[in-house]
């Protein structure tokens, strides 16, 4: 008999899970609660189900989760948490509270195949994608730390931890639907970030999904050849095909585009890069975070200086282009953008 991963299964998947079991409605939407809205990790703690639903199920099926084995507590008051799963996977998590609000970055794969040179989880190789019930509870776990420890519950979700969330589009898409349903944690669609590094296939999925969440692309460059140096998997989704995609998305779904651009001592932070990043721009309505690079140990990029830093937002702000200039939070305890692998991985 096949065991089902439960917290995989979509809302009427375990209604025709539970009714095949022989047992009435109402036990449904009980069972669906102690999954999604109250995030247990074992049916025993189904408290107001009968003993013989409970040894059915644990006979059938069973819950999918990530186990918080690690926490490290960053000097800025940021927090990464190490997740183990059921095989022994271990990905990253991190909280980041600012003045009104606290930000998750969650991970999607157990490390990752786009091997981005300046990333440390590239440098892992993949593992395996994690399952819907996996991203799921990251989140709802994150969720229940920021309430315990910060005493809110996240205002934003960024999916911008290990992995490339394209790359494992269906678990990532079912889970974040799950967290935004009512059903599960409400949480507003509008609130959740994508980040990918251009899949274009994926862009091309978001764009006809019919729940809206936030799109950022990590470009980081604009002249092909350098991006093709920094992002192998460039060489398969090129900049004009990107630039079309993105457009195509804003015309779909009328968003604004987030552009990630970090910022690297000599090798993106000149004016031919500042021009190539002002053009690509044209096509769509973009906001451009600046971001600091964050050194990961063994890998020869350094940040851009102060100055070339304030030269590049300038230009492109005499563009009347959106920019902000964004400080990584965590890297003490290796947890900002880029830097999340865990040492024993
Ligand atoms: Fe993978 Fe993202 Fe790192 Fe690139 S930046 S290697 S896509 S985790």
């Amino acid at each position: 008999m096949e065991t089902l991963t439960l917290r995989n299964l979509s809302i009427k998947e375990l209604g025709a899970f539970i009714t095949d079991l022989g047992e009435s409605k109402f036990r449904i939407k009980q069972v669906s609660e102690w999954l999604w809205k109250k995030g247990v990790h074992e049916f025993s703690e189904m408290r107001n189900l009968p003993k013989s639903l409970i040894k059915k199920l644990e006979e059938r099926s069973f819950i999918d989760k990530a186990i918080v084995t690690e926490e490290l507590i960053s000097k800025d008051g940021s927090r990464k948490y190490a997740f183990t799963s059921m095989d022994g996977k271990l990905v990253e998590g991190v909280l980041i509270p600012s003045r009104k609000r606290v930000t998750a970055c969650i991970s999607v794969q157990a490390g990752c195949n786009v091997k981005c040179k300046f990333c440390a989880t590239g440098q892992l190789g993949l593992q395996r994608n994690l399952s819907k019930g996996e991203i799921f509870d990251q989140i709802y776990q994150l969720n229940q730390k920021s309430q315990d420890i910060f005493g809110s519950k996240l205002s934003n979700i960024v999916v911008m931890g290990m992995g490339e969330p394209f790359l494992n589009y269906s678990n990532v898409i079912n889970a974040l639907d799950m967290v935004s349903c009512d059903e599960g944690l409400g949480f507003s669609p509008q609130r959740i970030t994508i980040s990918t590094v251009g899949i274009i296939e994926g862009i091309d999925l978001l764009a006809n999904h019919p729940r809206k969440y936030n799109l950022a692309i990590s470009l980081h460059t604009a002249v092909e050849s350098i991006r093709k140096q920094l992002i192998p998997i460039a060489v398969k989704n090129d900049l004009a095909d990107l630039r079309k995609s993105l457009e195509n998305y804003h015309e779909k779904t009328g968003s604004r585009i987030t552009l990630e651009y970090i910022l690297f001592d000599k090798l993106n932070d000149d004016e031919k890069h500042m021009k190539a990043l002002a053009q690509f721009c044209k096509a769509f309505p973009s906001k451009i975070n600046l971001i600091e690079y964050n050194s990961v140990p063994e890998l020869p990029f350094v940040a851009s200086s102060e100055d070339d830093t304030s030269k590049f937002q300038k230009f492109l702000e005499d563009k009347n282009m959106l920019v902000y200039l964004r400080k990584s939070k965590g890297s003490d305890i290796f947890a900002a953008c880029g830097q999340l692998a865990n040492k024993k991985m």
